[in-house]
């Protein structure tokens, strides 16, 4: 399945930070991604098709 991500968005991954959390705002999109997790703010680069193998969801953040 093809995800169509954007800066902003909010993807939720399979794998837990160990915060709790899952869900990751998108801050920069290329041949890796760099996310912030939602529930402590740290920010890791993850290469595109680990994020793309480990979506389990994305929605676009409220305007
Ligand atoms: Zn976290």
């Amino acid at each position: 399945m093809a995800y169509n991500y954007e800066i902003g968005d909010i993807v939720k991954l399979k794998k837990k930070h160990p915060c709790g959390s899952n869900e990751w705002e998108i801050l920069r999109i290329g041949a890796d991604f760099r996310l912030k997790c939602l529930g402590c703010g740290h920010q890791v680069m993850i290469d595109r098709k680990i994020v793309a193998k480990n979506t389990r969801g994305l929605r676009h953040k409220e305007a």
